[in-house]
């Protein structure tokens, strides 16, 4: 009989580094996150978080994911300025600006 560790299939792996603040912060998460993709892309880029070191509870996405009139989702980072927009040079945007 299987346990419980061997039905899940999602899992998460937390990364802890340095930054001035939480903007500095946001900068590298993304850059980490971007990075890791590229190198795996079974990785979901949409998924990861940030929070303040030892403080899993608070965390914030690290990326926008809002959904647009496709069901693309925005790539952008959370909290962007302007229009959303989803994967890839060129690819469709959406919203009202800000
Ligand atoms: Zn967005």
């Amino acid at each position: 009989m299987p346990s419980d560790d061997d039905l899940c299939r999602g899992y998460t792996v937390h990364i802890t580094f340095e930054a001035r603040d939480v903007t500095e912060a946001r900068d590298r998460a993304v850059m980490y996150a971007e990075a890791l993709c590229l190198l795996r892309p079974e990785v979901s880029l949409l998924d990861t978080r940030l929070s303040p070191a030892e403080v899993w509870h608070r965390t914030e996405p690290t990326f926008c994911g809002q959904e647009g009139p496709e069901g693309e989702l925005c790539t952008d980072v959370h909290r962007h300025p302007g229009f959303h927009s989803g994967p890839g040079l060129g690819s469709l945007s959406w919203g009202e600006g800000i």
